[in-house]
């Protein structure tokens, strides 16, 4: 039981070093831009399903859309197919941000609700209507065209300040605010009824050997595995797990008072709880780890080189005044001279910087300046 208790600590400790991770990629990829570190659009699978058709039918991908982001998906389904919807359970910062605001619920409420079954069923659909419409509208305008409405683009926004929170990312700030509030209230509010990526998964784990199997001879109908789930799965009413909802997180297995009444079992095989966190991180870190080693796992855009090419439209505040004119193949000179940039101001500069020097200087208003 003790050992239950550090599993326990072992899997929220991964948890919050996903969300950390991803949060000071968010950060850094406001302060510093978007050469320097990842948006969070291109460190989650979702983006990947979102770019898929532009990739498919036009060989290339979404803003923002990487390399990758495609490789984060194959790693993410592979791993549902073994282990159901472990991604969530053991990986998935948002999860991770609602866990921790459900610690922090717990704490204020001493008790965790549950919504009434009557609004709780048909809610459960929700994310599958999210998913259907955010793609069709993502292959539709070819655009990521959930962003201003996206919770998770809120989040990574936190630093953008209070300007960009309430104006381009307002829905998207205030469904964030009702998730983080709703998960102070319920358990994985998010994952239960809007996240699209939860949907996918739950799909793929249809087809998973893997499964939670309680031993009904050993079982003692004491419920604990039912009220520890987040999922608010009625684990001690049945013989297996196989809900699409299940996401691998261990919570009942490491809460069943009785050894060996729950088992994790990947078809025959019982995996324990430690085997389980052990293979679900170690494919996606292994899955990460040999395709950046090979080369192809990108999740920032390339480095402006004198062989590079772009056009007007593809330069970004992140990029130096003497970027945009290697980029751009436009002299130096006139880059300055069309920006109206003084000589003072060092090449060096980042465009979103020169705001610092040029009063009024906007990067989009260069970009018209320089077509
Ligand atoms: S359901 Fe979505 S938000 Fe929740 S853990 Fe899974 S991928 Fe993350
Ligand atoms: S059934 Fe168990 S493993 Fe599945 S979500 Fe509930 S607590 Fe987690």
């Amino acid at each position: 039981m003790k050992n239950n208790k550090y599993l326990k600590y072992l899997r929220w400790l991964l948890l919050a070093f996903f969300l950390i991770m991803v949060t000071r990629e968010a950060y850094l990829h406001q302060v510093q831009g978007g050469g320097v570190a990842p948006s969070v659009h291109a460190l989650c699978p979702y983006g990947a399903l979102e770019t898929f058709y532009s990739l498919v039918f036009g060989g290339t991908f979404l803003q923002k859309i990487f390399s990758g982001t495609m490789i984060l998906l194959g790693i993410t389904l592979v791993l549902a197919v073994i282990f159901r919807r472990g991604f969530c359970g053991l990986i998935c910062p948002f999860g991770a941000l609602q866990e921790f605001f459900g610690i922090i619920g717990k704490k204020i409420f001493h008790k965790r609700f549950i919504m009434p079954i009557a609004i709780d069923k048909p809610l459960r659909y929700l994310k599958y209507i999210v998913l259907v419409v955010t793609i069709y509208f993502a292959w539709k305008t070819a655009g990521l065209w959930m962003d201003p409405y996206d919770p998770w683009a809120a989040y990574g926004h936190l630093s953008a300040g209070y300007e960009s929170l309430t104006t381009e990312y307002l829905v998207g700030t205030i469904v964030l605010v009702i998730i983080l509030v709703g998960s102070l209230l319920y358990d994985r509010f998010f994952c239960k009824y809007l996240c699209p990526m939860g949907a996918v998964y739950g799909i793929v784990s249809k087809i998973s050997p893997s499964k939670i199997v309680r031993d009904k001879d050993i079982c003692i109908n004491c419920n604990l595995c039912s009220k520890s789930c987040p999922m608010n799965i009625d684990v001690a009413e049945v013989d297996k797990v196989i809900s699409t909802e299940c996401i691998s997180c261990q919570v009942c297995v490491l809460t069943c008072p009785k050894v060996g009444a729950l088992k994790y079992k990947t078809g025959k095989k019982t995996l324990k709880t430690l085997t389980v966190i052990i293979f679900v991180v170690g494919l996606f870190f292994m899955g990460v780890f040999i395709s950046k080693t090979v080369g192809v796992f990108e999740v920032l855009p390339k480095q402006i080189t004198q062989e590079s090419q772009i056009n007007v439209e593809e330069i970004k505040g992140y990029m130096t005044i003497k970027d945009v004119s290697i980029g751009t193949k436009i002299e130096i000179e006139e880059v300055y001279k069309k920006l109206g940039i003084p000589a003072s101001v060092p090449e060096s500069t980042k465009l979103k910087d020169v705001q610092n020097f040029v009063e009024g200087f906007e990067v989009e208003v260069a970009k018209e300046k320089l077509k």
